[in-house]
């Protein structure tokens, strides 16, 4: 990383005419359908100077000319991209993570965008960082932005781990493994009143699921007294919290087989036996049999995974999103609560509402709306940036 200091050696991204009106507007994305040409010499690890057809510089950005979004600024500025810069923007992102003041020892440190790095994410699991490069460019300074984060934040090791999606889009190979130390790959955390261990290198996502961190402890402040459903439960996140918060019975439903094991340790060591079960289950046909047979929740939490990341999949996804809302509904009683999410930034929180709306009318079932959630602070959204924004939740209480 040099950092494209020298004038001489500067590439120049240069876009067709009237294309800078999305960076102008405070987006970061340049398409390969923006660009005119390239002048100079490329190298994955080395920013270009994106300008206007005009040559006016818009900013700074790796780019990589195999994927769809070819470059992604880094800076507005005509600044160097170098070792200082990203120590810089490290120490801005682990500054805005201690003004929250979480009570916890995890927490997401770099979230792309969010944090003026795109295309890279670190998380923090008690002393242990995880890292994921979802770029090229990111991908090639690995193992400097590794030690440097490393540094910043004070972790005594850096895990990184591999995105296979982006690894394929972007056109890198890398293998998963420790950047910084080394050590167990389970680590454990502490998130409010619960303890989890995170399976740094086969878990979903880094290992965890930070962004629904507020989302959790929110929803099981309702959960005292209550016979709760969590849905689509991964670990047990959700279903912990409600016990450690005196929930009278937890039920989780998950696909994954391995994501079960380890749910059914953590609700074991956070709560009584008996009072809460993990069944390995496709959550539809599982949601469907309940209803099947008139079980009856007081909180039914439904957190599924994306059901398109592809914009053109948006009407099957919403079928999917009713579908689970409409079950989920009739299992609730008079007075039962329904905390709903979708994290697929292809459905806005205005499609999201209107999907459940619907549910709810279909199923005769009229809510009263009692809080609207979003992603843990941790994962910033950046107004100019809409794809930022991507998780969404409701409450919704199923009136008498
Ligand atoms: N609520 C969790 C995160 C859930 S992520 C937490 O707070 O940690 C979504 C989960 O749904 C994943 O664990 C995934 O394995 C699971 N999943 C995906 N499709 C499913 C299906 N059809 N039925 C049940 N679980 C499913």
């Amino acid at each position: 990383m040099r950092g494209g200091n020298e004038p001489h050696l500067v590439t120049r991204l240069i876009l067709r005419s009237h294309r800078e009106a999305r960076l102008l507007a405070g987006h970061v994305w340049v398409y390969r359908s923006d660009v005119d040409r390239l002048e100079g010499r490329w190298q994955a690890d080395e920013p270009v100077t994106v300008c206007d057809a005009g040559g006016r510089t818009l900013g700074r950005g790796f780019y990589n000319p195999r994927p769809q979004i070819v470059c992604r600024l880094l800076t507005r500025r005509d600044e160097p991209v170098d070792a200082a810069f990203f120590r810089a923007r490290l120490e801005a992102a682990w500054r805005f993570r201690r003004s929250l003041g979480w009570d916890g020892d995890a927490a997401r440190v770099v979230s792309s965008e969010g944090d003026g790095l795109p295309g890279l994410v670190v998380d923090r699991y008690a002393d242990v960082l995880v890292l994921q490069a979802l770029t090229l460019g990111m991908d090639r300074l690995a193992g400097q932005l590794a030690a440097l984060a490393a540094e910043v934040a004070g972790a005594r090791a850096v895990y990184r781990r591999v995105d296979a999606t982006a690894a394929a889009i972007e056109g890198f190979e890398a293998p998963a493994g420790w950047l910084v130390g080394d050590g167990p790959t389970e680590v454990e955390i502490r998130e409010g009143p619960c303890r989890f261990r995170v399976p740094l290198e086969r878990g979903q996502k880094t290992g965890f699921y930070l962004d629904q961190r507020e989302n959790r402890a929110a929803v099981a402040a309702h959960a005292a007294g209550r016979a709760v459903l969590d849905a689509f439960c991964y670990t047990g996140a959700f279903a912990c919290w409600a016990l450690a918060r005196g929930a009278a019975s937890v039920l989780g439903l998950e696909a994954s087989a391995e994501a079960c094991a380890q749910a059914r340790a953590h609700v074991a060591a956070h709560g009584d036996a008996g009072r809460a079960e993990i069944l390995e289950a496709n959550a539809f046909d599982a949601l469907r049999e309940l209803q099947r047979a008139g079980r009856q929740f007081d909180l039914v939490i439904l957190d599924p995974p994306p059901f398109t990341r592809r914009k053109t999949a948006v009407e099957a996804a919403l079928r999917g999103y009713k579908e689970i809302n409409l079950r989920a509904l009739a299992c609730l009683r008079p007075g039962g609560l329904l905390a709903t999410f979708s994290c697929s930034h292809h459905v806005s929180p205005a499609l999201f509402e209107e999907v459940c709306r619907a549910a709810a009318a279909d199923g005769g079932r009229p809510v009263r709306l009692r809080a609207t959630y979003g992603q843990a602070q941790d994962h910033p959204v950046i107004l100019t940036i809409p794809e930022t924004r991507y998780l969404k939740g409701l409450l919704l209480e199923v009136l008498a």
